[in-house]
C-alpha cells in the first residue's frame, strides 16, 4: 500500500519528497521533523526524530528504506521551555547587574577562594579611583588589606557563610595605587554567596564610606573632651532641668555640691528644698522670670546639703532653651561653691569692721577736741589757727565718713545695716553737703539746681553720705577748672538727682560693673587717684534699702551723669 493511501493526512506533508530523494541519491536522512497525524481524530503536530536509511544493492544501488522515528514531542517542548527560561534567566541577571551597577552604595562580588573581582560597581571603584580590579585578586588589586584584620574577616567569611557587618570600621586603605595608605572608616556587610550545592563560592559586599562623618565624630568627641576637662578643672556644677519633667540631670561636681552620693537622683523640687529660706523664694522666682521672659538669671545663695554637710554659698547662672514656637523646653545652667571665697570675705569685713569699730573711739574724741578747740578759737585773732582749726575739721569728717563706709560695708555684708528713717528737708540737706564741699574744693564750680521743696522721709546721714560720694567723685574725676552741676527734680513719685561733671568719662564695660564692690577703672588717668572702689557699692546699696534705683550715664573722655532716684511714697506728712 503507498504511504499517503496509509496514512492520508500525510499528503502534502514532504516526507514523500524526502523518501524519494534517499532512494534517487542513496543519502541518508536524519533529522527532527513536524508531522501532523490523526490522533483519535484529531489532528495533532508531533515531532520524530526520523531516519531513512537507504537499502542498496551489490552494485551499491539503493533500492529501499529502512525508516525509524522517534517521537521527541515531549523532550522537544522541555528543551524550548529549558530555553525560555535561560532567556528569562538571561534578562534577570541583567536587570540584577544594572542595579548593582546603579545602586547608591560600593557593591562588589569576590569570586572564588582567592576572592577575584567578579562584579564592581561604579561606587565601589570610586573608593579606589584609577584603581584596576576587575577580574584580579583582592590581594593583587588591594595589598594593604594583607595580614588587616579585615583580611581575616574576608577568609572567615568565605570558611564559615556567616554574614559580617561592620560598623565605622577602620581599614587603613590608600584610594590610587600610588597613593598613601589613609585611615578610611567604612560600614560595611559581607555576605557570603552560596552556589547550586549550598557551599560558599564567593562573597558580596556592599560598602559606604563613612571616613568624613567618623572625622567629625572624631573632632566633636576632642572638643567635648576639652570642654569636659576644662569643666572639671573649674570645678563647675552643670544641671539640667527638663520643663515637662520635674527631672534634673546633674554631674558629678554638681552632685558632690549637694551633698548626694554617686547616681544619687534628685528632682528640682528637692534641690529648692536645700536652699536655706531667706532664698528660696527669690531664686525661684528669677528662675520663673527668666524661663518667662527668655532672659538668664545668676543668683548667689546658701544651701544646706543633704548629707548634713556643712552649708554651701553658690552661685548658679542658667537660661531656658525654647523650640521654634518659643516654648521653652529645657533649663540649663552651672553651679559654681563660692564657700570658701564667701568665707574669706566674711573674714575680710570682720577685719575691716573690728579695725574701724576701733578707729572710730579716737576720732569721736579728735572730733570732739577740735570742736572744743573750734568753739576756743571762735574770737581768737589768729585767724590763720580758726581756719586751720575748721579745715582740721573737715578732714576729721572725711576720715569719719571713710570710716563709717567700710563699718557700712562689713554691717551690710552681715546683714546688719539699719536705716534710721527720719522726715528731712531734701535741698538744706544738699545745701550742707555742697557747702562742705565748696569748703575743700576750689578747683571747681559747683552749680546747683533745685526744682521742687521736698520733704523725704529717709536715713539722712544716709543720703547725704550717697551725695556727698557722688560729688566727691565727681571733683575725683574731672579736671580743675571744669564745671559740676547737682540737680534735683521731681518726676512723678520719684525724686531724682543727678550729678553731671565734664570728666574723663567712663567706658561701656566699665559702667556695667561701676557698682560693684571694690571695682574701679584701671587706667593711666585714674591710678595717681586714691580710692577703695567702695563708694559707689555702698551708695547702691543705701540706695536699694530705700527702694530707689541708682544709674550712670556716660560719654567716655567728655563726663558722666550719676543719677539715684528714691520714691517719694516713703514721705510721711
Ligand atoms: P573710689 O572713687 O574710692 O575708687 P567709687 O566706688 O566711688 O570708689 O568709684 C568706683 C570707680 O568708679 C572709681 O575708681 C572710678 O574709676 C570710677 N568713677 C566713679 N565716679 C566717676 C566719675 N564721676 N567719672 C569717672 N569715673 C568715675
Amino acid at each position: 500500500m503507498a504511504l499517503e493511501d496509509a496514512v492520508p493526512e500525510l499528503r502534502g506533508q514532504p516526507f514523500k519528497k524526502m523518501l524519494q530523494q534517499v532512494l534517487r541519491t542513496g543519502i541518508d536522512n536524519r533529522g527532527v521533523i513536524p508531522a501532523t497525524t490523526k490522533v483519535d481524530g484529531h489532528l495533532q503536530t508531533s515531532y520524530y526524530e526520523y531516519w531513512y536509511r537507504a537499502i542498496k544493492d551489490s552494485d551499491g544501488q539503493p533500492y529501499a528504506i529502512m525508516h525509524t522515528a522517534k517521537d521527541v514531542t515531549d523532550q522537544l517542548n522541555n528543551k524550548q521551555a529549558l530555553e525560555a527560561a535561560e532567556v528569562a534567566a538571561e534578562i534577570q541577571r541583567e536587570r540584577l547587574y544594572s542595579f548593582f551597577m546603579q545602586a547608591p552604595a560600593g557593591i562588589c562580588i569576590f569570586d572564588g577562594p582567592e576572592l577575584t573581582f567578579e562584579l564592581v560597581n561604579p561606587l565601589y571603584q570610586a573608593l579606589f579611583p584609577g584603581r584596576e580590579l576587575l577580574g584580579k585578586k583582592v590581594l593583587d588589586a588591594i595589598p594593604e588589606i594583607n595580614g588587616q584584620p579585615v583580611w581575616d574577616i574576608l577568609q572567615q567569611v568565605y570558611d564559615t557563610g556567616n554574614t559580617f557587618e561592620g560598623n565605622s570600621l577602620l581599614i587603613p586603605l590608600a584610594r590610587t595605587s600610588e597613593g598613601a595608605v589613609e585611615e578610611r572608616y567604612f560600614n560595611f556587610i559581607y555576605q557570603a554567596r552560596k552556589g547550586f550545592d549550598g557551599k560558599v563560592d564567593g562573597i558580596m559586599v556592599f560598602v559606604f564610606e563613612v571616613t568624613d562623618m567618623v572625622n567629625v565624630q572624631h573632632d566633636l568627641q576632642k572638643a567635648e573632651g576639652l570642654i569636659t576637662l576644662a569643666i572639671e578643672a573649674s570645678e563647675i556644677g552643670i544641671w539640667t532641668k527638663d520643663l515637662l519633667t520635674d527631672r534634673l540631670i546633674i554631674t558629678p561636681r554638681t552632685r558632690a555640691i549637694h551633698g548626694l552620693h554617686d547616681n544619687q537622683e534628685i528632682t528640682l523640687s528637692q534641690a529648692t528644698q536645700m536652699i536655706t529660706d531667706e532664698h528660696r523664694e527669690r531664686v525661684e522666682n528669677s528662675i520663673r522670670y527668666a524661663i518667662e521672659n527668655k532672659e538668664s538669671f545668676m543668683e548667689q545663695y546658701w544651701i544646706q546639703p543633704v548629707d548634713g554637710g556643712k552649708a554651701r554659698w553658690l552661685r548658679s547662672n542658667g537660661k531656658a532653651h525654647y523650640n521654634e514656637s518659643g516654648e521653652a523646653l529645657y533649663v540649663s545652667g552651672t553651679i559654681a561653691d563660692l564657700t570658701e571665697q564667701k568665707e574669706d570675705d566674711n573674714r575680710k569685713n570682720d577685719f575691716i569692721g573690728m579695725v574701724s569699730h576701733e578707729l572710730k573711739t579716737p576720732l569721736t574724741s579728735l572730733n570732739a577736741i577740735i570742736q572744743l578747740a573750734q568753739y576756743k578759737l571762735k574770737d581768737y585773732p589768729d585767724q590763720f589757727l580758726a581756719g586751720a582749726m575748721d579745715k582740721a575739721a573737715i578732714q576729721a569728717k572725711r576720715m569719719s565718713n571713710m570710716i563709717n563706709g567700710f563699718l557700712n560695708i562689713s554691717r551690710l555684708e552681715s546683714g546688719k545695716i539699719q536705716l534710721i528713717l527720719t522726715q528731712f528737708n531734701l535741698e538744706t540737706l544738699l545745701e550742707e553737703v555742697i557747702t562742705e564741699t565748696r569748703l575743700i574744693v576750689s578747683t571747681h564750680q559747683i552749680k546747683f539746681e533745685f526744682t521742687a521743696a521736698l520733704q523725704l522721709y529717709a536715713d539722712r546721714e544716709k543720703i547725704g553720705s550717697v551725695i556727698a560720694n557722688l560729688l566727691g567723685n565727681a571733683v575725683k574725676y574731672s579736671p580743675a577748672g571744669t564745671a559740676i552741676s547737682i540737680k534735683c527734680e521731681k518726676v512723678d513719685q520719684n525724686v531724682i538727682i543727678s550729678v553731671t561733671d565734664e570728666g574723663m568719662g567712663l567706658k561701656k564695660q566699665d559702667t556695667e560693673k561701676i557698682f560693684d564692690r571694690y571695682f574701679r577703672v584701671e587706667s593711666n588717668d585714674t591710678k595717681n587717684i586714691a580710692g577703695f572702689g567702695i563708694g559707689l557699692y555702698l551708695s547702691a546699696e543705701i540706695i536699694h534699702l530705700h527702694q530707689g534705683k541708682i544709674w550712670v550715664e556716660s560719654e567716655f573722655g567728655k563726663g558722666s551723669v550719676f543719677y539715684f532716684s528714691l520714691p517719694l511714697t516713703l514721705q510721711t506728712d
